[in-house]
């Protein structure tokens, strides 16, 4: 397959060549992650061992566009995706590889790591319905119920560009098989107050501005509205109610921000300690207070915002390998169906 960079990356790549420092030890990451929070993370992993992190941001699409055309060349270490679905993308396109390391063996549970190693789990995300308590008694309990008719011109979710809904459908995809999918996702189209527009915040904003009734979006976003000042959000969002969906069967759609190696990692010892610090109770930690999200190691206690929105059961029978492979499937249902 002929290795080609998405127009205009080219330019991007070459405006943003890593400045690897001429002595101390570096490490090079290639990350998905968008969150400025972030920053605290790696400051910490390089007063802790004088290895110095120069990062690299774009979505993980570009990034796994980048380390194919770099191929040997790359200088990435570690790339970080925040979708599982496109950490397989990564290593199907052989840009990854396996790594032993007792402490993330020991740290991260086997189901959030990959079994041959490529890359693990390092913090968790679920993606849950919201709803505005003064206009839903009884809202949505499930995503299949989502499509149903009573919320017709009610739901508000992004577009089907962003990975995590890709994600979604992925894998009901997975339980429901691809004609019932298609049926889902056009109830879902049917049922959307617009057309798909901004990131999650934008879809909570919506519920306060009455916009729309019910909306989807990461668990994160919400909590983050208590945590900092959220314009459009923060001042009413008591005004939000949460429904953990799927709870007593298969559970709530979780999705993985992953860790690996690069294939080419030109410097392999300070990768394997950048990897291993990110199961590391500061850094499991981190994910928690600064970002919301669910640490991937257990008995990493929870922050009282983190934990607000209470004990939930995680769809664990669906594995994160049907994120990838159903990709495509889903990619086509969205266009069949106008999900834009
Ligand atoms: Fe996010």
């Amino acid at each position: 397959m002929p290795l080609t960079l998405p127009r205009g990356l080219a330019a991007a790549f070459a405006l943003t060549a890593l400045a690897a420092p001429a002595l101390a030890q570096s490490v090079n990451v290639y990350s998905s992650r968008h969150y400025d929070s972030d920053d605290r993370l790696y400051t910490e992993f390089t007063e802790r061992t004088g290895i110095e992190v120069n990062r690299i941001e774009a979505s993980a699409d570009e990034l796994i566009a980048r380390l194919e055309a770099e191929g040997d060349n790359s200088p990435a270490d570690v790339f970080l995706a925040v979708d599982a679905g496109r950490m397989t993308r990564a290593e199907n396109s052989g840009v990854l590889q396996s790594f032993d390391s007792e402490t993330i063996e020991a740290r991260v549970p086997p189901h959030l790591q990959h079994p041959e190693n490529l890359w693990f789990g390092i913090s968790q995300r679920a993606r849950i319905i919201f709803y505005a308590k003064d206009r839903v008694e009884t809202p949505p309990r499930t995503y299949e119920a989502l499509a149903d008719e009573k919320w017709d011109d009610q739901i508000c979710i992004r577009s089907s560009s962003n990975v995590y809904n890709q994600s979604l459908l992925a894998s009901i995809i997975e339980v429901h098989g691809e004609d019932a999918a298609e049926d889902w996702a056009a109830g879902i189209v049917e049922n959307m107050a617009r057309a798909p527009q901004g990131g999650d915040t934008d879809q909570l904003r919506a519920l306060i501005s009455g916009e729309c009734d019910i909306a989807v979006a990461n668990h994160y976003y919400f909590l983050r509205g208590f945590d900092t000042d959220i314009s459009g959000l923060s001042d009413n969002i008591d005004e939000i109610g949460w429904i953990w969906p799927n709870q007593g069967e298969r559970g709530a759609h979780v999705n993985l921000a992953t860790a690996a190696q690069t294939a080419a990692s030109p410097n392999p010892e300070a990768a394997a300690a950048l990897l291993e610090f990110l199961t590391s109770e500061f850094a499991q930690r981190h994910f928690a207070e600064a970002n919301n999200e669910y640490p991937a190691v257990p008995g990493v206690g929870l922050d009282e915002d983190t934990a607000r929105l209470g004990l939930f059961i995680p769809d664990t029978q669906t594995n994160t390998a049907a994120f990838s492979r159903n990709a495509k499937a889903a990619q086509q249902i969205f266009n069949e169906v106008g999900w834009n």
